[in-house]
């Protein structure tokens, strides 16, 4: 069977020495998060938003820990294969119920702990009920969230679907086997979950060493995708930076006056302990600025329920 490539994937398999992908560090990956949104909570005007994150962050990787979702079957990798499309799929996945126990381990985790906001201890039991009394009204909302829908999803209630949604899939991803991947993948979305990054990497360190990554907001997979480019819509002329004067310089927003959409980029060689979801939350002044510039975020964060205030 011959295939005809895209420019963009041609020159991608010609770099066979930069890592394709960076699947996610299952003992760490979330205990790193919670770790950084501390650290940026010390010195933010959301600092009590960060904290009950760290929070949730934390419960995550309590979670992963006993998390065990049945893997993609042999066909579905085949097909993947067949037809270069991301071998866990999330929109359309048939998940086990399993990620609702894990829903419930998290809210739990998190309502029990000490000093949380009475209106987070509040969202966390009506999340319970919902669990208990119509699970099938939480796997709609999954399924909205999931696909980045405008309506119908409770804010508040967003971003712990999310968490467990991202502990099952995170799960997965630690565990999928890198061979398995189809040679090529579309452009834009995570090679392994087809869902969107919350922003990119320029990272250092090894066989890493100042390649950009794009960072999944679900599975924390990351993948290679060249400099200078939007992650949007691949144009690679009208790309620019902006950063907040007097600020770190490890934070900037890659604008694309093609598309007029931007997302975070951070540099590890000028902050060792950016974290793409942690730092992407925490720099909200950023988000503000860019958007008075006229840009919008081409995704938003798992973490923080955009909705549709976009349109
Ligand atoms: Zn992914
Ligand atoms: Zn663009």
């Amino acid at each position: 069977m011959q295939r005809i490539l895209p420019r963009g994937e041609i020159e991608a398999l010609d770099h066979n020495s930069i890592p394709r992908i960076k699947l996610p560090e299952r003992e760490s990956v979330f205990a790193v998060r919670a770790a950084r949104l501390r650290q940026l909570a010390a010195d933010s005007p959301v600092a009590d938003y960060l904290l009950l994150m760290a929070r949730l962050v934390d419960a995550q990787q309590r979670a992963l820990a006993h998390c065990h979702a049945p893997e993609a079957t042999e066909d579905r990798i085949s097909l993947a294969q067949a037809h270069g499309m991301p071998p866990l799929q999330a929109v359309g996945w048939p998940r086990d119920p399993l990620w609702r126990k894990v829903l419930e381990q998290l809210l739990d985790d998190v309502a029990g702990g000490q000093d949380v906001p009475a209106e987070a201890v509040e969202v966390c039991a009506a999340l319970r009920r919902a669990l208990a009394d119509d699970p099938e009204s939480v796997e709609d909302l999954a399924d909205a969230v999931l696909a980045e829908q405008d309506q119908g999803v409770d804010g508040a209630a967003a971003p712990f679907v999310m968490a467990a949604l991202q502990v099952y899939w995170t799960d997965l991803a630690s565990r999928f086997d890198e061979k398995q991947l189809p040679v090529a993948s579309p452009f834009g979305v995570c090679p392994v979950c087809a869902s969107l990054p919350v922003a990119s990497v320029v990272r250092v360190g090894g066989q890493f060493e100042g390649y950009r990554y794009l960072c999944c907001s679900l599975c924390a997979t990351q993948w290679h995708m060249v400099r200078v480019k939007c992650s949007h819509c691949e144009d690679v002329e009208s790309v620019a930076y902006q950063a907040i004067e007097g600020r770190s310089e490890a934070i900037k927003a890659e604008t694309c006056d093609h598309c007029h959409t931007y997302r975070k980029i951070f540099y590890q060689d000028k902050d060792l302990n950016v974290e793409p979801v942690a730092d992407d939350l925490a720099s909200l002044m950023l988000d503000v600025l860019v958007g008075e510039a006229g840009y919008s975020r081409a995704s938003g964060n798992p973490l923080l329920w955009h909705g549709s205030e976009e349109d």
